[in-house]
């Protein structure tokens, strides 16, 4: 899905924009980068903001138009801080995410991004088949060009984790009940044995009255219900129960 989606950015006045949209391509593994009429590139400042991306700016391709830059494409994205006049099909980035990888997975995507001081024109907006915004903030609300690039390339990104299969995004993600945790989840019996052993430890302790329980170890065991317990953290709990067992008793 990445391979296909290409970044188009139109009459960029300021190069350094061009090289941090490189470098959020590249974190986001995007490599396609579409130069409509730059006002300077290739520029010194452009690889200095890339911050290493170089082979993303070598690779770019300058053209003279949008037609040529979105040329052999199946879906064209346009992209805008604000809302125009002639209301069109418009999305989150999330969204667009999810669409791309179940309508458009084989096909060739081109993403548009204006220019810094005035966007993209009504025209070139209506030349997409689709726009789509960054909620923000309604009095405030564009961002900058290389950032807005990231957080459309993040979505992206993410969505080509999901569909390859990693359910999560990060080893440990979800947690002791998802891949990559380092010990295995504690069973409900488990936890159940815990709290009766915490139960007796507090009323040992005299913390806990059973004549008059109110509702203590109910929330006690939400809270470590909740908690999702690995099995090395409940032996720790009951090695810790243990000791101030064996405290009290002495
Ligand atoms: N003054 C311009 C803002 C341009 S910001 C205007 O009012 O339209 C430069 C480019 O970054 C925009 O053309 C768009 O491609 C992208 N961008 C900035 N903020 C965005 C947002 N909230 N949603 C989608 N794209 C955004």
């Amino acid at each position: 899905m990445l391979e296909n989606i290409r970044i188009v950015l139109l009459n960029t006045s300021h190069p350094g924009n061009i090289g941090a949209v490189a470098r959020a391509m590249k974190n986001m593994c995007l490599s396609q980068l579409v130069l409509v009429r730059p006002d300077q590139f290739p520029h010194p400042k452009a690889d200095a903001r890339s911050s290493g991306a170089l082979d993303i700016l070598q690779s770019a391709r300058v053209v003279d138009s949008l037609d040529e830059a979105v040329e052999g494409c199946h879906l064209v994205v346009g992209t805008s801080a604000r809302s125009r006049t002639l209301p069109w099909p418009i999305s989150e980035p999330r969204d667009l995410a999810e669409r791309i990888y179940t309508d458009y997975a084989e096909q060739s995507v081109a993403v548009v991004f204006g220019r810094e001081e005035r966007g993209l024109s009504n025209e070139e907006l209506q030349r997409c088949n689709l726009h789509v915004q960054i909620p923000a903030n309604p009095g405030y609300s564009a961002l900058n060009l290389g950032m807005a690039v990231q957080i459309i390339c993040y979505e992206f990104h993410l969505q080509a984790i999901k569909a390859s299969g990693g359910e999560s995004a990060l080893p440990g993600e979800q947690g002791p009940h998802g891949p990559g945790w380092d010990e295995p989840a504690a069973t409900v019996d488990d936890v159940e044995r815990m709290v009766r052993h915490l139960e007796e430890t507090l009323v040992q302790v005299g913390f806990h009255d059973p004549d008059n329980p109110r509702q203590l170890m109910a929330r006690l065991r939400r809270l470590y219900q909740r908690a999702r317990l690995d099995k090395m953290e409940v032996n720790i709990l009951r090695g810790m129960l243990k000791a101030i067992q064996q405290k009290v008793n002495t």
